[in-house]
């Protein structure tokens, strides 16, 4: 029983459907985890719809999606998930920063709210079921799947992942801005030993310095952070929209030469655990 990860969307912060952009993708955050025939969603950026699409063939009646943060890149495809919108599908959503801060339910409801969006909330006929967590609290998704996940350094806030099945891990780690030369023990604890992190490389070390206060962090970070914790692999992600195909091309032969373990994420190539 496999543990597959497939990329449906691997921007950060706006969609960028340009000739420049079909290599790598131009959609913004969506990610399934598939373990064996059970189906974990994280985020719901624009990609999502892709993946909407795709669960529709495969019939599969129930998912469960977790999000980092409810910054519009990682939530505003949800309104175009069509299974969401069938009878008998079941999904859960949850969240780790919306505690105290009107929670998960009220902010998505929010942002299909009317004058912003035609359709609302309850206009989707599937059952969904709405949950708040602090971030930093593990839980189980069935008897064989642990999640066990950390608060990140974000602007409203925002959650890492990880999750266990099979005896591998894959950890998700997006959006969330380092202090250069202090590594983030909260981000290392969470990612110790993993196989595979997905690792928010929004900037370069060399544009980072414009970009402090802006909530990201750079691949760079993610090569060290991953060494320091013994991970066996980490993918780019959250790239920049101003990071066109040449650009992750060449991103992507300096990270590998860095490290071999790197590999820059594209969308829809499924990666195995
Ligand atoms: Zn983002
Ligand atoms: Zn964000």
């Amino acid at each position: 029983m496999d543990f597959v990860v497939r990329f449906w969307g691997v921007r950060g912060s706006i969609a960028c459907p340009s000739p420049y952009h079909v290599r790598y993708g131009g959609n913004t955050s969506c990610l399934s985890f598939s373990m064996g025939d059970r189906h974990l969603i994280l985020d719901a950026g624009t990609g999502i719809r892709g993946l909407g699409q795709y669960l529709q063939k495969q019939d599969v009646k129930e998912a469960t999606i977790l999000l980092t943060h409810t910054h519009w890149d990682h939530i505003n495809g949800f309104p175009f998930f069509a299974p969401a919108f069938v009878p008998g599908r079941s999904f859960r959503i949850l969240a780790g920063h919306l505690i105290g801060a009107g929670g998960i339910q009220e902010v998505l409801n929010t942002q299909m709210h009317t004058p912003m969006f035609p359709v609302p909330l309850d206009a989707m006929r599937a059952r969904l079921e709405f949950e708040d967590f602090a971030s930093g609290e593990n839980f189980r998704l069935a008897p064989d799947i642990t999640v066990r996940t950390c608060p990140l350094n974000h602007p409203n806030g925002a959650t890492g992942y990880r999750v266990e099945y099979g005896g591998k891990s894959a950890c998700y780690i997006t959006d969330t801005e380092h202090t250069p030369g202090k590594p983030d023990a909260t981000i290392l604890a969470l990612i110790e030993g993993a196989d595979l992190v997905i690792y928010d490389s929004t900037y370069t070390d060399d544009e980072f310095p414009a970009k402090v206060g802006w909530g990201h962090s750079t691949w760079q970070e993610g090569v060290r952070l991953c060494r320091m914790a013994n991970v066996k692999r980490m993918a780019v992600f959250h790239h920049d929209p101003d990071h066109d195909d040449d650009f992750m091309d060449a991103l992507g032969a300096e990270a590998k030469a860095v490290w071999p373990g790197c590999f820059v994420a594209r969308e829809s190539e499924p990666v195995v655990v």
